[in-house]
């Protein structure tokens, strides 16, 4: 008998009185009661120290069309990887989000792009590191995932790589100037005072928000996918990589686990392989989403800065912080619809 019509027969019997459901519900069984057909979550990065209210609003407004879109296309029985990704574009394409139109500056005045995709079904993965003309660099990870046998391709090689695509493939080729925005040039301006300044011992250097963007969804067949994209941090020494395409440290998907999409200070989660240590904490302790991210967010041995969102095999979403705030949203099979910029 399949493990769901053995859980019906259970409820069956606990209605007519003839069992206890506490006593016959196992692990398994209340996996499958309360599994969902689908679910989505996604982060727009985490709150520094100063929050622009009217930029906010802004971007709850792209968040919310995200969500629409990514639950339209689940519910549609659209894979985890396409909507992911589809998701992901929308974001990359907002100049309110540090990813793709928007990305912050780095120590030279340009923008250097970074993002990954994983499909939790195979463990496949794709990334890219410090790219400079492609519009849509979660596009570019996904071809890197399907059509090569590598995992990360960075800079130059990344964007030879992207030579051989054009918009039918999702791959625009824009000048590098395009990322810029009045908004990051200003913070960059800042940012470089302000390094001056932590220099010279007068002031601690602060950080401020960012507004990396990530998405991790659950579909229908059962399939999780996690993607993550990103400028990096503003002022970034000219060549660093971050996090975001660092699969297991920025982005992870197991469908035996969970999904999972970082956003902070990307060297934190290299460091401590984040997203991976959340899915081995499930896999070998058995312990639940919400506790296997809140121990690794929270472990006084290592410092993690920043934010997870993360989505479990059963459709359980958690989104959690130990910064000031977080930008995210977040919707399932069941109706339930969260947008919330800010603590
Ligand atoms: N984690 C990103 C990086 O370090 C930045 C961010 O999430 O805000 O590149």
């Amino acid at each position: 008998m399949q493990r769901s019509n053995i859980f019906r027969l259970m409820i069956c019997l606990a209605i007519t009185g003839l069992i206890s459901p506490s006593l016959t519900l196992r692990a398994a069984d209340k996996d499958a009661a309360m599994k969902k057909d689908f679910a989505i979550v996604i982060h727009g990065g985490t709150l520094g120290s100063t929050v622009d209210e009217a930029r906010q609003l802004e971007k709850a407004v792209v968040l919310k069309k995200a969500l629409l879109l990514g639950t339209k296309m689940l519910d549609e029985g659209k894979s985890s990887l396409l909507t992911v990704e589809a998701v992901i574009r929308v974001l990359e394409d907002s100049p309110e989000f540090n990813a793709g139109k928007g990305a912050v500056f780095n120590s030279a005045g340009g923008h250097e792009l970074d993002a990954s995709i994983m499909d939790g079904r195979t463990r496949a993965a794709g990334a890219v590191g410090g790219v400079s003309t492609v519009k849509n660099p979660i596009s570019l990870a996904r071809l890197e995932m399907t059509e090569t046998r590598h995992v990360l391709l960075v800079t130059d090689g990344a964007e030879k790589f992207a030579d051989g695509f054009d918009e039918t493939r999702g791959i625009s080729r824009v000048p590098n100037e395009y990322f810029a925005t009045d908004y990051q040039r200003a913070s960059w301006k800042k940012a470089v005072a302000s390094e001056a300044e932590a220099e010279k011992g007068k002031t601690s250097n602060k950080i401020d928000a960012r507004g990396t963007v990530g998405c991790v969804a659950l579909d229908r067949a059962g399939n999780i996918a996690a993607g993550t994209s990103t400028g990096g941090l503003t002022n970034k020494k000219y060549g660093r990589i971050g996090d975001s395409p660092i699969i297991s440290a920025g982005t992870y998907a197991d469908n035996r686990t969970c999904g999972v999409s970082c956003t902070g200070t990307g060297e934190d989660f290299i460091r401590h392989a984040v997203s991976y240590d959340i899915s081995a904490r499930m896999r070998l302790l058995n312990q639940p989403l919400e506790q296997a991210v809140h121990t690794v967010l929270h472990d006084p041995e290592q410092l993690v800065r920043g934010g997870v969102i993360a989505v479990s095999r059963t459709g359980e979403i958690t989104m959690q912080f130990n910064s000031p705030g977080m930008n995210r949203a977040a919707g399932d099979s069941t109706g339930y619809r969260e947008v919330q910029v800010g603590p």
